[in-house]
């Protein structure tokens, strides 16, 4: 029992999968015999695409790799993003996997690995949600809202259109009819024809919940950032108001160690801001930490720029079309000039970062 508990706990298992899919399936055995004759050509046909569309983002979703760091892709891992000096800093390492973590990423402890731009784990996917399919995992919260907003509408519809064969006069705004009738000939429909009105009811209700989660997510693509890297930020803001949190610039033309960050990346931007905490609240005495000049002390989240944020359109294009190099091909054009210029030990920075 406890080995039992301990997997559905830590390991990855299809138990709330199977339970998510058991839930499609039986509103769908239960409201589509009944329903079906009831439905012109043009709901029949919409019905079963929208039917269709959920599963096929599950099973995209839960089978495509959500970003797994391996010792072979690290590299490439590595010039996604660009270490912000606020919520990833160079130079850490995976206990687990022993590699350098790429900015972004993070270990999960259910996949036991580190993912790409992590997420979060999610159990209904019984996989990670990271770089490598999180626009599957939005295309499954789209299209279940919508299948579920579309089994609403059609629910009441066919409900009001039986109501009518009883009550020639009735229309669904239940016109020259008091609210107390108007909820009883509802009442009376949901008992008459149980099964499309149980799923009906079932829909009405957790359609907000999935719109919800969708547009959470949106928000947080808005704000260019996840949901682990938005627990990151509630850390500092906390840390912030509390007045331990101070920032300072970094030089665009600094030196790089190559060995624990890669000396370009695809992202358009690098961080002009180091931001750290001190235990004491005063400026921090560190040797050796980036950056030049007097330390400020910051109160907001707002003093701080998000380097992860381009703006709503480019943080959505970046989920959805993740190219390589789509941004700045000029700028990584000139940067990989400069770096073929340099000494050996800086043109295999990459070789010395998968070393370590
Ligand atoms: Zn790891
Ligand atoms: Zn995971």
């Amino acid at each position: 029992m406890s080995r039992l508990a301990h997997t559905l706990w830590n390991d990855k298992h299809p138990v709330i999968m199977i339970f998510f899919i058991l839930l499609l399936g039986i509103a769908e055995i239960l409201i589509v015999p009944p329903a079906w004759p009831l439905l012109n050509d043009s709901r029949k046909v919409t019905s079963v695409i929208l039917m269709l569309l959920p599963y096929i983002f599950l099973y995209a979703s839960a089978n495509s790799d959500p970003g797994y760091i391996t010792p072979e892709n690290h590299p490439h891992q590595m010039t996604l993003y660009p270490y912000d000096f606020t919520i990833f800093h160079p130079g850490q390492e995976c206990r687990t996997c022993h590699i350098l973590k790429p900015a972004r990423s993070k270990h999960c402890s259910i996949c036991k690995r580190c993912i790409s731009k992590l997420d979060h784990h999610c159990i209904f996917i019984n996989n990670c949600v990271g770089y490598g399919n999180q626009h599957y995992f939005l295309l499954l919260l789209f299209f279940t809202a919508t299948l579920i907003t579309y089994a609403t509408y059609i629910g009441f519809s066919i409900l009001s259109n039986e109501i009518f064969k009883h009550l020639p006069n009735w229309t669904w705004r239940g016109k020259g009819y008091v609210w107390s009738q108007y909820f009883n000939i509802w009442a009376w429909a949901l008992q008459e024809y149980t099964r499309i009105g149980g799923v009906t009811l079932l829909c009405l209700l957790t359609a907000p919940l999935v719109w919800g989660l969708l547009g959470y997510h949106f928000y947080l693509i808005w704000a260019g950032t996840t949901t682990n890297e938005s627990m990151k930020w509630s850390d500092w803001a906390i840390e912030m108001a509390d007045g331990y949190a101070f920032k300072r610039a970094i030089p665009s033309n600094r030196q790089k160690d190559t060995t624990i960050e890669p000396a370009w990346t695809r992202w358009p931007v690098e961080s002009e801001q180091v931001v750290v905490r001190t235990e004491d609240g005063l400026p921090p005495i560190r040797e050796g930490v980036v950056g030049v000049g007097e330390w400020e002390r910051v109160w907001k989240l707002r003093d701080v720029e998000n380097l992860y944020d381009l703006g709503f359109w480019d943080n959505l294009k970046d989920v959805f079309w993740p190219r390589y190099g789509v941004w700045h091909k000029k700028e990584r054009k000139a940067e990989d000039a400069r770096n073929n210029g340099r000494s050996n030990a800086d043109s295999s920075a990459t070789s010395s970062l998968r070393r370590k």
